[in-house]
């Protein structure tokens, strides 16, 4: 399985790490002719003739609100603020539950959502934006050193109206930043950005290259995490802004926590039958529509690898024991927060017993049944999830 191949992944631009930690280089590429700033509203892109809008960068162009994205700019200058390119789109035709109608965007999971579909249920009972599970405490957080604490000058970030712009990637000499509109209501984001309106990262997949899917939602999941770390979870002070957007750091000079973008890991997972017939395992999630099946899939937890996650989640949700487990590919799924990893497992026996808590009906299929169910309904596995490219491939092998 080729892993560029699937949603989200594959970011063909520069992330510059190296260089991102400073603020004067920041801002020159911030100067540049060229560079362009994605503009975000709650989790949901800001779109103009249903491609994301991209706004001039530059400081000059961005000092007053009424001069942002005014007519005929933002179209013009930006990577993802040019007209779709439907020859670079991947796998438009299976779109399914998305589509394009007179050029506009429709469908998609409707705002602070996505987490729930498409990969199952490994987001399921954690609340679509993942804020609970955000505290203050593990990960590579710590106490930072006096030294990084001790700067307070420009942290090379500068502000969009007061908002602080996140350094996404280069993309040759310019640069690709990302704001966060949230603070404002739908109306004033629209405004601001000289959008026509806002709709789910999702539903844009169809109508983006690779690169401009994998870049937008690259943009959501740090724009996210930037609205759920304002505050330090050990002692309560404001966080500051450093690294281009890439590290906060608690405010307070007793404290001093470092505080990372942090990924939650989930597998997902193509369970396949001990004997012949060659079959695979596929449920049917609690809320999912009558006849709805897909791979299992559940997140890592804390003490766990991720095959003893995968033995886990696949024992507790359809009561099945696998033997072998094989990874096949990762999956970027910042939804807000995730870390797809898809395995294919061995199951020892048949025998199903689902926990009709996550899932409420699984069973065996043939490649001949899951043929015919694509060719009744092409969105029968939504092709943005890797659970998609999980099944796949597994039929490709038949
Ligand atoms: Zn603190």
């Amino acid at each position: 399985m080729s892993d560029l191949a699937i949603a989200y992944n594959g970011l063909s631009l520069d992330r510059a790490g190296r260089h991102r930690g400073d603020p004067d280089w920041l801002a020159e590429v911030r100067e540049r002719a060229g560079s362009t700033v994605l503009p975000l509203w709650r989790d949901r892109c800001l779109v103009r003739d249903g491609v994301p809008v991209a706004l001039p960068a530059a400081v000059g162009h961005l000092g007053g609100a009424g001069r942002l994205g005014g007519a005929g700019q933002a179209g013009e200058t930006g990577h993802l603020g040019r007209a779709g390119q439907p020859g670079e789109a991947r796998q438009v035709g299976e779109a399914g539950l998305l589509g394009v109608v007179g050029g506009r965007v429709v469908g998609g999971d409707g705002g602070g959502h996505a987490g729930a579909a498409g990969n199952g249920a490994a987001h399921e009972g954690r609340g679509p934006d993942g804020v609970a599970r955000n505290g203050g405490s593990g990960g590579r957080e710590g106490r930072g050193d006096a030294e990084s604490v001790g700067h307070s000058g420009r942290n090379g970030v500068e502000p969009l109206g007061g908002r602080e712009l996140v350094f996404l990637a280069l993309d040759g000499d310019c640069g690709r930043f990302a704001v966060d509109l949230s603070d404002v209501d739908e109306a004033e984001a629209l405004r601001l950005s000289g959008a026509e309106a806002v709709v789910d990262v999702r539903a844009l997949f169809p109508v983006l290259s690779a690169s401009e899917s994998a870049l937008l939602a690259y943009a959501k999941g740090i724009l996210h995490w930037h609205r759920t770390q304002r505050f330090c979870g050990a002692c309560g002070h404001g966080t500051e802004v450093r690294e281009g957007g890439h590290l906060r750091v608690c405010g307070s000079g007793g404290c001093g926590r470092l505080l990372f973008p942090r990924l939650e890991p989930a597998v997902i997972v193509l369970v396949t039958a001990p004997d012949a017939p060659r079959r695979c395992l596929l449920g049917r999630h609690r809320g999912a529509a009558e006849g709805a099946f897909s791979t299992l899939a559940g997140f890592v937890e804390i003490g766990e690898s991720l095959e003893d996650a995968v033995r886990r989640e696949v024992a507790e949700e359809a009561g099945v024991v696998v033997g072998p487990v094989r990874y096949l590919a990762s999956q970027a799924w910042p939804f807000p927060a995730g870390l797809m990893v898809g395995f294919q497992a061995t199951a020892v026996d048949e025998a199903i017993l689902v926990d009709e808590n996550e899932l409420i009906e699984a069973r065996w299929f043939s490649a001949a049944e899951i043929r015919a169910r694509v060719a009744a309904d092409p969105a029968a596995f939504r092709v943005d999830s890797i659970g998609h490219h999980l099944i796949a491939d597994w039929l490709a092998a038949d």
